[in-house]
């Protein structure tokens, strides 16, 4: 048997296999065969990062300044750009999703790297007005060295989000990918190489959650974490960065409404509807995957909603098609498990895509799915899915609205469909979430918008300037000079 193509671990500069030697196979959803292998490293291999980590910004990279620190991640950007396509290829390939979407996320890793380079050099500290003969200044710091912990569903996009800010705030950074999807993180880590960073500023450990990410969320060199991920790891990792005073951000799941009042503008609200949770197969912290429709239109909603779902189509990533597989087994088995016992508690099937005839049999695919009568304490309605399963719920004026959409423990994001301005802006202030959409719904698009969550959502906001503000501290500096 020929071997798999080995990929590699970026550490200081330089790509190397993890130090005991193990690694993991990188299985394509489309037809679950492995096709290369990873590094499946341990604490060891964390802790070099982080030592080569603390080194760089110790060094060449601490010494940059802020105009210095975008040039460089301008250069990186454009060389994304560049490479756009095979990246897109091979994040396709990667993570199963489809060839177009993975064209969009390329685009998005490439677009944080643009933004954070331009912020880079504009943010400011303050000058506090104190005591007479004194001056104070508040200056905004990098934290030193700070840990990555990404998912697997973006990895392109969260990669550059969470790398781009922190690279330009001044940190040094140490990512731990997910074991499903690491390969565009490891070609993108390389370019930032050709674009003159300086080795050891970025460094990536690939490996198991429960080895490398455990390894990192607990080393106490780190000066804080990003973490984005399901909220029962976000718990793990606060609970291991605690010991060290570490701070951390999490960016953890959703269960995101979408609020149909009659007075919508259906044309416009359907397709985005059916987007929002058919997109990347479901596996979006943002999904809507829950629609909450005004009693006055549901039966007609979801006529329509049902034509554009018995319309999608499913197949592997690279034929381009509405809908790719779920990234692994254990995932096809859970959303199967979740979808299975709502049908046996009640829930209806309304309409369902159809995989295409010639996906290859050991796949992971999961077809859309539209279910109607899911009572609103079952699992199905509270827990995250992260499959493209929608179920919609009735209400009756605003309070029920609202009480349904905040219903759940989780408040990522929820959008609002009226033509009544005053009922939008009302809600979008009763609305919990970190983000909230009128007439539109961004599912995790929108780099320029802050981003985070509330309540099992995590806290902490990444995107946007603030995402920047996000990474750094404040030093007061209290000068007394008479
Ligand atoms: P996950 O929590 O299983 O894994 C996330 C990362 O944590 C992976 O790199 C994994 O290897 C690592 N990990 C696992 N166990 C660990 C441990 N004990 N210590 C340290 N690290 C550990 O999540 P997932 O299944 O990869 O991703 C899906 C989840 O991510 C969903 O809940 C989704 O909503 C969430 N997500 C959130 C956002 C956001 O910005 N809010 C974006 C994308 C995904």
């Amino acid at each position: 048997m020929t071997a798999l193509p080995e990929h590699l671990n970026l550490v200081d500069g330089r790509a190397c296999p993890a130090a005991e030697g193990h690694t993991i196979e990188v299985v394509d959803p489309s037809d679950g065969q492995p096709f290369a292998t990873l590094p499946r490293s341990g604490a060891a291999d964390v802790d070099a990062a982080v030592r080569a980590a603390r080194a760089a910004f110790d060094g060449a990279w601490g010494r940059l300044t802020a105009t210095e620190r975008g040039r460089v991640l301008a250069r990186l950007s454009a060389l994304i750009t560049q490479q756009a396509e095979s990246l897109a290829q091979l994040e396709c390939r990667d993570t199963g999703k489809p060839i177009q979407q993975a064209r969009v996320d390329i685009a998005a890793c490439a677009r944080y790297f643009e933004y954070y380079a331009g912020a880079a050099d504009k943010l400011h500290g303050e000058t506090i007005p104190y005591a007479a003969g004194s001056t104070v200044m508040a200056l905004r710091v990098p934290f030193g060295v700070t840990g990555h912990i990404i998912p697997w569903n973006y990895p392109a996009q969260i990669f550059g989000r969470s790398v781009g800010g922190a690279l330009a705030a001044g940190n040094a950074c140490v990512v731990k990918p997910a074991e499903d999807a690491c390969l565009t993180p490891l070609a993108v880590a390389s370019l930032a190489l050709d674009a003159g960073l300086p080795p050891g500023a970025l460094n990536i450990v690939c490996g198991l959650g429960v080895e490398a990410g455990a390894a990192l969320a607990a080393h106490p060199g780190l000066n804080h974490i990003s973490f984005t991920g399901s909220a029962a790891t976000g718990t793990a990792v606060a609970q291991a960065a605690a010991v060290n005073h570490v701070p951390v951000t999490l960016e953890l799941g959703g269960k995101s409404p979408q609020l149909l009042f009659a007075d919508a503008d259906l044309d416009e609200a359907l397709p985005v509807v059916v987007n929002a949770i058919v997109q990347n197969a479901g596996q979006t912290c943002t999904a809507g995957s829950r629609v909450l429709v005004e009693r006055a239109i549901h039966d007609a909603v979801l006529e329509r909603l049902a034509q554009r779902f018995a319309a999608l189509r499913v197949g592997p990533g690279t034929r381009g098609l509405d809908c790719g597989p779920l990234i692994n087994r254990r995932q096809l088995d859970r959303v199967t498990g979740l979808v299975d016992a709502a049908q046996a508690d009640g829930a209806r099937a309304v309409a369902r895509a159809a995989v295409v005839d010639d996906a290859p049999a050991g796949g992971f695919y999961f077809a859309p799915l539209l279910l109607d009568g899911v009572a609103p304490s079952h699992p199905l309605a509270q827990r995250e899915i992260f499959g493209p399963v929608l179920a919609a719920f009735a209400f009756d004026g605003e309070d029920e609205a609202v009480a349904l959409a905040n219903g759940t423990p989780y408040g990522l994001t929820a959008a609002v469909w009226t033509r009544d301005g005053s009922r939008a802006l009302r809600l979008a202030h009763r609305l919990v979430a970190g983000q909230v959409f009128v007439n539109n719904y961004g599912a995790g698009g929108g780099i320029e918008l802050p981003f985070g969550g509330m309540k099992h959502s995590g806290y902490g906001r990444e995107k946007a300037f603030e995402g920047l503000r996000g990474f750094t501290t404040v030093k007061t500096v209290a000068i007394r000079h008479g």
